[in-house]
């Protein structure tokens, strides 16, 4: 038997218009799957008869838990299934003051193969629907409620799957629904220049981040392959054109790569890079992922020291410098490390529930899959 098709990710209008129900009644079970209703039953303000209906024809989330990893520092990685056995993984992050954050993946695997990236090394899988979206944002509440922030950094590569992303932003803004600003979703691109264009003119108006990782166009061009057909001119111009259409200011993520991208030259480069632009840098040490290489040597973390001198460089150049805090590393769900579990999501899943909320979410889960 096919799978039941599931209604999370749909707004007020489309369940309605689905269901064939009023207006009001769309609305009733919007709110209630934003707010992380896992049963139709519970849905107390649906008629009995209406209730059972649903639960006949529908699912709410198409999605489950595969496993769940909790590290030192409270952030929770989730591996989530979905369709066709599609693995993706999602992020909650906690800061020291009490602010939620997820981290969303918009596709399974990705097409750009950034050579320091993990996702980058399984290749493309497919997009990811906006409900797929969406519901990452629901499973991370089931941990925590309370998410204020959202970050598109996960697997994949938002730009090249816009039309799904501005979707799940329209279930991630709904004033019935999770009611994020989106001025709190800030979407991270490796530089898709076509792709900033249409985000620019035709919204959200949610904040930009571009991987820069170096601003030296032949070695990005060998870094991240995307340059050779995003030369770095025509990023700029399209930031320019974000900036100009009230995108306010971009975010250019620097992940350091030990001897490779931490010089005197990058970071004069990275400063002509962004003059003009309203910028602030954000450094990222590079988060071991075994098995990468470029030109023959291993990747590795740049030392503190490294670090500290890349950083001093910039602010010399007058750049304003963020560093990343390097939450999740234990367990590799830090930038870039995103993809082991959607290969062995098959596999039997090591659970390391974050609360007992979570424990009984992962034991539904577990029985359903
Ligand atoms: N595809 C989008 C969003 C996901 S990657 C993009 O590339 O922007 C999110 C961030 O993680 C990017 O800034 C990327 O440069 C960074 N990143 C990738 N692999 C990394 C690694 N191993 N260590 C640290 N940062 C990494
Ligand atoms: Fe894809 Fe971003 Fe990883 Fe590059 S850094 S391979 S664009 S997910």
């Amino acid at each position: 038997m096919a799978p039941l098709p599931g209604l999370a990710g749909l707004l007020p209008g489309e369940l309605a218009e689905l269901l064939g129900l009023p207006p009001f009644r769309g609305v009733q079970i919007f709110k209630w799957i934003s707010r992380g209703a896992l049963s139709f039953d519970s849905m107390t303000d649906l008629p009995l008869s209406l209730r059972e209906t649903l639960a006949e024809k529908y699912r709410i989330r198409t999605g489950s838990v595969k496993s769940r990893l909790e590290a030192p520092d409270g952030t929770v990685k989730s591996a989530l299934a979905f369709g066709g056995g599609t693995g993706i993984e999602m992020v909650l992050l906690a800061d020291g003051r009490g602010r939620k954050t997820v981290c969303l993946s918009t596709q399974a695997g990705c097409p750009a193969g950034c050579v320091f990236c993990k996702t980058g090394t399984l290749g493309f899988r497919r997009n990811l629907s906006a409900a797929e979206i969406a519901e990452q944002f629901l499973f991370a509440g089931d941990l925590s409620p309370g998410i204020s922030t959202v970050v598109v950094m996960g697997m994949g590569e938002p730009l090249l799957n816009l039309a799904e992303f501005r979707r799940a932003c329209a279930f991630l803004c709904h004033r019935d629904g999770p009611g994020i600003s989106p001025r709190r979703i800030t979407v991270s691109t490796c530089g898709i220049a076509d792709g900033i264009r249409d985000l620019a003119s035709g919204g959200p108006p949610v904040r930009l981040a571009l991987s820069l990782a170096t601003a030296d166009e032949e070695l990005r061009k060998a870094l991240m392959p995307i340059t050779k057909t995003n030369p770095l001119p025509l990023l700029k111009e399209a930031l320019l054109y974000f900036q100009e259409k009230g995108g306010g200011r971009v975010t250019l993520e620097a992940v350091l790569l030990g001897g490779i991208n931490t010089g005197g030259k990058d970071a004069r480069a990275m400063a002509a890079f962004a003059r003009g632009l309203d910028v602030v840098v954000n450094i990222i040490p590079w988060n071991p992922v075994e098995g990468l290489v470029f030109s023959g040597l291993p990747l590795r973390e740049p030392s503190a020291g490294e670090t500290a001198e890349f950083r001093r460089l910039l602010e010399k150049e007058g750049l304003k410098v963020t560093r990343r805090y390097r939450r999740g590393r234990g367990v590799s769900g830090a930038c870039g490390q995103l993809g082991e579990s959607a290969r062995t999501c098959a596999e039997a899943p090591m659970y390391a529930p974050a609360q007992p909320a979570a424990e009984r979410l992962i034991r539904k889960s577990g029985a359903d899959g």
